[in-house]
């Protein structure tokens, strides 16, 4: 038989009665395997959860390239339960890193102390909450990583596209209009070439920063490429968006940037109207990128509507 008091160690065991231990401990069996072995493999029916005793295992999951990591177990921590739980083959494979003691628990004796011991299921079900809350932050993590720009911390390209589609149909359905205002960084360029492209991040991140701040409240900016921004201004129309496009821009040119070398920055801004000057998203993406060329040729520092009719 296990020792007891060695049990009453491990989270998992925590606090049951010395009685319920005991019953545990009469019908768990110890094992050790040599680092490296293969102790569940995915596909396998599972039979038993393993409770870490003595070093460390890793949770992968096999793939053609290269295994994926999924988690680090040592000393207390458990796994194997999900193939006891739902009956279905195991999920990911666990290795041991080093040599490695594990306890074993069959699946009958697991479901019968459960069964007798109602703490033991709140300590299974406390363990699964806490993996699933940590499987969700990463999944969230990861979701908005690829919907933002690491530079700017602005929305990408990716979500713009996706909003722009949103905004069409809101404006389809309900017939509220909305302004798109696409902005581009005069001679930047020339920022690169002159300081480096350390610096030219840096202005980047500093226009990001400066459009966060002073787009309205509904008003949506994105970075949609190397030196191009955009801005969604929900229900918005020609007058109010001409206005918001030059304030953005006014804001840019008033501004220093945070660099070492004193620097004029100045952007170009084009800006449609949907439904005025387009339906669809594609049209009106290109009715102010048409807009932006011509404040461009214009002169640049400057602000162009898109043309009607
Ligand atoms: P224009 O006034 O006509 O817009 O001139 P421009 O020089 O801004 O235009 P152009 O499109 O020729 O240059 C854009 C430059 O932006 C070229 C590219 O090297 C630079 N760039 C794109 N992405 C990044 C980035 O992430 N960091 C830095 N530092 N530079 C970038
Ligand atoms: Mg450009
Ligand atoms: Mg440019």
């Amino acid at each position: 038989m296990y020792k007891t008091d060695l049990l009453a160690r491990v989270p998992l065991f925590q606090e049951l009665d010395p009685g319920d231990l005991e019953k545990i401990a009469s019908v768990l069996r110890s094992e050790t395997y040599a680092s490296e072995h293969e102790i569940v493999r995915i596909g396998d029916v599972g039979h038993s959860l393993y409770v870490v005793m003595e070093g460390n295992v890793a949770v992968v999951y096999p793939s053609r390239s290269a295994d994926v990591e999924l988690a680090r177990l040592g000393p207390g921590e458990f796994f194997g339960e999900m193939a006891i739980l739902n009956s279905k083959p195991r999920s990911a494979t666990v290795k041991a890193l080093d040599e490695v003691t594990v306890l074993v628990l069959d699946k009958e004796d697991f479901t019968r102390i459960v069964m007798e011991t109602p703490e033991l299921a709140l300590h299974v079900m406390s363990a699964l909450s806490v993996r699933i809350r940590n499987s969700d932050e990463q999944i969230s993590g990861l979701s908005e990583r690829s919907l933002r720009d690491g530079l700017t911390g602005l929305l990408n390209r990716r979500s713009f596209h996706d909003r722009l589609a949103e905004e069409c149909d809101r404006a389809r359905r309900y017939g509220d209009a909305f302004a798109l205002v696409i902005m581009d960084i005069d001679h930047f360029k020339k920022i690169n070439d002159t300081f480096g492209h350390d610096v030219g991040d840096t202005v980047l991140s500093w226009v990001g920063r400066l459009l966060l701040e002073h787009s309205r409240g509904a008003d949506i900016p994105f970075r949609i490429g190397g030196e191009e921004f955009a801005v969604i201004c929900p229900e918005t129309g020609v007058t109010q968006a001409a206005a918001a496009s030059r304030r953005l821009i006014e804001v840019v040119s008033e501004a220093r940037p945070p660099t070492t070398f004193p620097m004029n920055i100045t952007m170009s801004a084009g800006f449609a109207v949907c439904p005025v000057h387009g339906k669809r998203g594609d049209q009106v993406f290109q009715a102010a990128d048409q807009a932006l060329l011509s404040a461009k040729r214009d002169g640049r520092n400057r602000v162009a509507a898109a043309p009607t009719g």
